[in-house]
């Protein structure tokens, strides 16, 4: 079999169709390759290998060694170089790479192929001994780091210590002497640790390093960022071995990261950062504060240091060249990696950028425009999880801020929180029901739990691209990083800003679309809604079949749901109508009433409410179907508990304290979940569906008169059996005639159910003889079908998503086979009795686009989801149809 596949000089063994089995970056380098960039030449090891490497308690097959060694051969050729030669050795980065990018997630080895002989020989071959030994320091750290498991720590302690005592500031004051030095001191230190020496053979550094980059692919912070983004085990990571080119042999070498368009806006303008005379790492671990690329950027706010475009506008203008060339190429914007070895440019990475919410609608749609990719690719490119951040609040600019810092505004949107000082405790606080901002001098990708909770993140030191930049960026966390005026104190848990003390627990807002830092809560704002946002939502209206509703009970989410773009309601749930304090007195005296006469009484005082309700949401509706859900809950969520509100409840009913509490003990339930909820209380209790049914009916008439057409969709809950539909559907029916005589107007509804019992699917079609609608109840659905309840899931779904015994929360995505399986039996039983049945799906899966595409198969009409979530309903409708 081929394991290794070539890249260099103009060709390559592979494409960027192979990502699967060179992973992105292995496939794009070899794509580079073949398009004549400046490359430096390399091979790549198949995940195959990665995929056997598991499946054969951690060993290789029998061919790969003979493949990787014709593959370095040529390398060797290309260049006239030599792996461990002692006259032009070869020195070689050793790289991982997932089919899905993980950034900074595994390992990379830099400048191996380093000994005493081959340093020196790379000393006197470039007449530059610094540049060797700074060469030889780094990959002694690297690669103790990543394959020896010697921690860094140990690296940095006697590098801070030896410039502690020759009172130097920067890594840039050390001489070549200093360097060697320090690798002296690095090595005996991996000596004093392993009780072993540093390995010296460039082949067996090669294969620690391979198999440490496919050992990293099962590592703590990538098991766990592959479960945040849903990226399977099986895939594994590629390990591409490349001949290093230099970033640090001085003034005119560099090292950088570049976006075709600006990740952050999205605008059409270059942006990237480098630093000059360093490697690799440096710019992403925010050991300096990097150099603008452009003088635009520079002008713009970037800094007091010149840009390249000032600096080498030479291979600024052959950077300029191959990111038109690369974005064209892959039609979508690029994030780049390249180091200038002496003024000469090397591309060592290209990809489809990260990019914020707004920066990936900004970009849609400008490539729309520009006519390089359709609607439906602009549609495609958007990740509808992503939207969210777009729909939330940024602060208010007209609220006061107390700003005590500011820094590079890394990831857009407004978030306050307590500070936290640690990843770890923002996990703690954050499960404790605690808001956090993190604050840190700089992440790493150990902190990533951290920052996923966070609401807001901070950092000292780091540019645009530091890792916490990238990752806020992807999960949508507002981000200020680089705020060097502002001093952190980890071990102290202080934060120092404009001569103020911050300590843990204290409470700050970050402005991540300005980079500002201020003391307490700010007020936020309503998101825009227009300019991109607006354009792609109108395609997405084009393609998608699927309706949208929203879940809206109070007129703001009624309104909110419309100014969303939903088409109707598809849940008002009138119990939370009821928790008003000047209505649950007579709630709770309906509840509590001894006999059909008290409980009319009290529900006579209810009606008005109801009335009024409806009519404000028929109003706001103007014209789009509205379903209402009778009560559903179990009664005893309303009951009173306090002795004042018995108290209360007593004399409002006009009966003894002493009564309503026998009463009150007589209500009481096991298990009220599957007690007396649902059409079950209107079954027993027929006042209440006539009292709601009337409500409705009569807000209808009375919008009627304002000339708004309401189309209520009366909907009975939790029915089991085609008995009870019938039996509720004739009370209602009934008032709906009352009414009509009443007012001498007529009207258009419809009776409907829910679907959220096993029974209700496995009987659908009789229901549907007489349910004129039905809505998929998907929460107590997947309830009932797992047996689940959904209060005390929390304590075991954790461990079985952890564990991979459920491959998702099923109360999120809906568990297609399961409880996916009986939503389309009732949805074919229904049609068959009803071929126009109308038919939706209410509940937190309503908004969850791996589910919104299920619907959207099984041909249901429409989903209604949390009125925040109809933009992304609708995208993931869209989505679905494409
Ligand atoms: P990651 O996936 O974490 O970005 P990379 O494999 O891209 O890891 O390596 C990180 C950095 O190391 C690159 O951005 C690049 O600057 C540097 N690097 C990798 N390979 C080489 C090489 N052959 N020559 C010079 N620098 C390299
Ligand atoms: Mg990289
Ligand atoms: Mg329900």
């Amino acid at each position: 079999a081929k394991w290794v596949y070539n890249f260099g000089a103009g060709k390559a063994d592979g494409s960027a169709q192979l990502r699967e089995l060179l992973g992105g970056k292995g496939a794009n380098l070899a794509e580079m390759a073949s398009l004549g960039l400046p490359v430096p030449p390399g091979f790549t090891i198949s995940t195959e290998v990665c995929t056997h490497y598991y499946a054969n308690g951690r060993s290789y097959p029998t061919d790969l060694e003979s493949q990787a060694e014709e593959s370095l051969k040529a390398v060797e050729a290309q260049l006239g170089r030599g792996f461990g030669s002692t006259e032009k050795p070869l020195l070689v980065s050793v790289r991982s790479g997932a089919r899905a990018s993980m950034p900074g997630m595994m390992d990379t080895v830099l400048n191996l192929g380093l000994n005493d002989d081959t340093a020196a020989a790379l000393a006197r071959e470039t007449n530059d001994e610094r540049f060797a030994y700074d060469s030889f320091r780094r990959f002694i750290q690297m690669y103790s780091d990543v394959v020896l498991e010697v921690e860094h720590y140990n690296f940095e302690e006697i590098l801070e210590e030896y410039k502690d005592i020759k009172d130097y500031n920067l890594d840039t004051e050390m001489t070549a002497d200093d360097w060697k030095q320090i690798v002296k001191e690095y090595k005996a230190r991996v000596k004093d640790v392993l009780g072993r020496d540093f390995p010296a053979d460039p082949k067996e550094q090669l294969w620690g390093a391979i198999s440490a980059v496919f050992g990293s692919w099962m590592n703590q912070r990538a098991n766990t960022y592959r479960r945040l983004h849903g990226i399977p085990e099986e895939w594994g990571t590629a390990v591409t071995v490349q001949s290093m080119v230099f970033g640090n042999m001085g003034n005119d070498c560099s090292t950088g990261v570049c976006f075709s368009r600006n990740p952050s806006t999205g605008d059409n303008h270059f942006y990237g950062e480098f630093l000059v005379n360093a490697q690799g790492e440096d710019v992403v671990a925010g050991i300096r504060t990097p150099q603008p690329l452009t003088l635009a950027e520079r002008e713009n706010g970037g800094g007091e240091l010149p840009s390249m475009e000032e600096t080498q506008p030479e291979v600024f203008k052959e950077l300029c060249a191959i990111r038109e060339k690369l974005e064209g190429h892959y039609r979508d914007m690029q994030d780049m990696e390249f180091t200038v070895q002496q003024n000469r440019l090397w591309i060592l990475q290209t990809r489809n950028g990260k990019r914020t919410a707004k920066a990936a609608l900004k970009i849609a749609c400008d490539l729309v425009r520009e006519g390089v990719i359709d609607k439906r690719e602009a549609i495609k490119r958007i990740d509808p999880a992503q939207l969210d951040q777009l729909l939330h609040p940024t602060l208010d600019p007209s609220a006061e801020r107390d700003v005590v810092g500011r820094g590079l505004p890394a990831s857009p949107g407004a978030a306050s929180g307590q500070i936290v000082f640690t990843a770890d405790e923002a996990e703690e606080w954050s499960k404790a029901g605690k808001k956090v901002v993190l604050v840190r001098n700089e992440t790493s990708p150990e902190d990533i739990g951290g920052m996923h909770v966070a609401e807001g993140i901070l950092t000292t030191r780091g540019g645009m691209t530091s890792h916490a930049a990238v990752v806020a960026r992807g999960m949508g966390t507002p981000c200020v990083s680089g705020a060097g005026e502002i001093k952190v104190d980890g071990k102290n848990k202080v934060m120092l800003a404009n001569g103020r003390e911050f300590a843990e627990g204290d409470v700050i807002t970050l402005d991540g679309t300005t980079g500002e830092v201020m003391s307490g809560e700010v007020a936020t704002i309503k998101p825009e809604l227009t300019g991109d946002f607006g354009e792609l939502m109108g395609w997405v209206d084009e393609f998608r079949t699927l309706g949208v509703r929203a879940n809206a009970e109070t007129p703001l989410d009624a309104q909110t749901a419309v100014d969303f773009g939903a088409e109707g309601i598809g849940l008002s749930r009138t119990e939370h109508m009821f928790f008003d304090p000047e209505r649950i007195v007579h709630m709770r005296e309906m509840i509590l009433a001894r006999d059909p006469e008290a409980r009319r009484a009290a529900i006579a005082k209810l009606l008005p409410y109801q009335r009024e309700d409806f009519t404000a949401l028929f109003r706001i509706m103007n014209g789009l179907p509205a379903t209402i859900r009778l009560l559903d809950p179990p009664l005893n969520e309303f009951l009173p508990h306090t002795e004042e509100e018995m108290q209360d409840v007593a004399d409002a009913a006009g009966v003894s304290l002493r009564a309503l509490e026998l009463r009150k003990a007589e209500l009481d339930e096991a298990n009220p979940m599957l007690g007396h909820r649902g059409c079950r209380l209107a079954v027993t209790y027929p006042e209440i569906c006539e009292m709601q049914a009337r409500a409705i009916f009569e807000a209808v008439v009375a919008v009627k008169k304002d000339g708004i057409k309401a189309i209520p969709e009366v909907m009975i809950p939790l029915v089991g059996t085609k008995a009870e539909m019938d039996d509720q559907a004739k009370i209602v029916h009934r008032i709906a005639d009352a009414v009509k005589k009443e007012s001498g107007e007529a009207f258009e509804y419809m009776v409907g159910t829910m679907i959220e019992l096993p029974r209700a699917c496995m009987v659908a079609d009789e229901i549907a003889e007489t349910a004129e609608f039905f809505s998929f109840g998907t929460n107590d659905l997947t309830q009932t079908t797992f047996g689940f309840s959904r209060d005390d899931a929390g304590t075991f779904i954790e461990e079985y998503l952890q564990r991979g015994l459920l491959p998702a929360d099923p109360f999120i995505t809906i568990d297609r086979d399961g409880v996916g399986g009986l939503v389309r039996m009732g949805a074919e039983k229904g049609k068959k009795t009803r071929p126009d049945l109308k038919m939706g799906i209410c509940g937190e899966h309503g908004g969850d686009p791996e589910s919104v595409r299920f619907c959207h198969e099984v041909g249901l009409t429409y989903v209604s989801c949390s009125p925040y979530r109809v933009p992304i309903a609708r995208l993931a409708a869209a989505q679905a149809a494409i």
